[in-house]
């Protein structure tokens, strides 16, 4: 029988109460919309809180993505690795620069890049590394990063899942060269749309700021506060990549109530392990190793089906779901199943047993701050009851 107050169960609902209706409302009331001051306070936050130096805000983990790369002089010729188990954005800003997406799989236990992969993948052509914390389960970083430093290629961490991940005590957003965190409307901190920039390189910093707007010389942004003169020169042909003081403010509000955010994700994932734990049709997602200080963001709730145990697949499993008003997704396609990566880098289906096999198998359920208790318990008991009845 299905609870109508939980008959219908969002897959991620962004947690907007209001205070970000107040803040928002604040900066439309305040006459200046774009570009501004509650962007470089988002900025000095984000940085702060992952102990980088520079935070540059953008509109995306895209545009973030693209401009490390370019601050990293990777362009036509040079090859940069990544995993297969990603969003497009991961590959395709590889791709806008001029350079090839070379595919390492994940590693079965973490689904994340680890050192070993991505060393069998090494060519003379490669210049830089973009692992992505799955999910927001920290990649094994020291020796991803000391691979990196002996074979001198930049690393960009693709951390859209990782803001709130830490990695032996260390935040993810200070590990590598450059670090793109996504805040679209699905993921931990929400802007609607936008991202963030984060480095210890200065002079890069101040070079990426440049082509985030334009190419307009240093500190072009403060003439959009008025602080500034009408005077201005263009050093490159830059981007317009930057972040409206909107969307900041939104993010500066989801900031405030980051950490409350987190640990209702973490009373959740427990409420999902704890119900999940030990059945013989689940296997549940891999868990950062807390031991050594690492910590999970939590940004997804995957579970892979065992299809020795069901008599029916994932796809099914996913309607199945659907039918009782419970919302999912499936993180990720990987690239060789995507016709664009096929054509242009020559990938099929097969060339990563690793990542396919989790594909094939993977659901990531309902989990979101916004999302109450009961809801959680509602997704259990209607996870467990498709598996009961599809037993094999
Ligand atoms: C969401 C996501 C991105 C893209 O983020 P945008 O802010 O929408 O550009 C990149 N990589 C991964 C792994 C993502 O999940």
């Amino acid at each position: 029988m299905i609870d109508a107050a939980v008959s219908q169960i969002p897959f991620s609902p962004a947690l907007i109460g209001e205070e970000e209706i107040a803040a928002v409302t604040e900066v439309l009331r305040s006459g200046w919309i774009a570009l501004g001051p509650k962007t470089k306070e988002l900025e000095a936050a984000i940085a702060g809180y992952v102990g980088a130096r520079h935070g540059i805000a953008l509109n995306s983990c895209t545009a973030a993505l693209h401009l490390a790369h370019l601050a990293s002089d990777i362009g036509p010729g040079d090859e940069v690795v990544t995993t297969p188990l990603t969003f497009c954005a991961t590959l395709n800003t590889i791709l806008h620069v001029g350079a090839k997406p070379v595919l390492a799989d994940v590693d079965p236990l973490s689904l994340n890049l680890s050192a070993e992969g991505v060393e069998k993948v090494l060519t003379r052509k490669t210049k830089g590394v973009v692992p992505v914390h799955y999910a927001g389960n920290p990649v094994d970083m020291d020796p991803l990063m000391a691979l990196a430093r002996d074979k001198g290629l930049t690393v960009t961490d693709d951390a859209a899942h990782a803001l709130g991940t830490f990695y032996k005590g260390r935040a993810v957003g200070s590990l590598a060269d450059y670090t793109a965190f996504s805040f679209y409307a699905t993921k931990n901190l929400a802007t609607g749309e936008g991202g963030m920039l984060t480095t210890n390189h200065d002079e890069a910093a101040d070079r990426l700021r440049v082509l985030s707007l334009h190419g307009m010389s240093r500190n072009a942004w403060k003439r959009y506060s008025g602080a500034g003169s009408w005077f201005y020169e263009v050093e490159e042909a830059g981007y317009k990549y930057n972040m409206a003081d909107l969307a900041a403010a939104l993010g500066l509000a989801q900031f405030a109530r980051f950490e409350a955010m987190q640990e209702t994700r973490r009373r959740y994932v427990s409420r999902y392990f704890e119900a999940f734990k030990d059945h013989p049709a689940l296997e549940l997602p891999p868990v950062a190793d807390e031991a050594r200080g690492d910590v999970h963001a939590w940004h997804l709730f995957m579970v892979r089906v065992r299809p020795e145990a069901l008599t029916i697949d994932r796809d099914t499993f996913i309607e199945k779901l659907k039918e009782l008003g419970v919302q999912t997704s499936v993180h990720f396609i990987p690239a060789s199943y995507h016709p664009i990566y096929q054509r242009e880098l020559g990938l099929k289906v097969g060339d990563f047993p690793v990542a396919e096999d989790s594909y094939r198998r993977m659901i990531s359920l309902p989990l979101s701050p916004k999302l109450t208790m009961a809801q959680i318990e509602a997704v259990c008991e209607r996870v467990l009851s498709i598996c009961d009845q599809h037993r094999r």
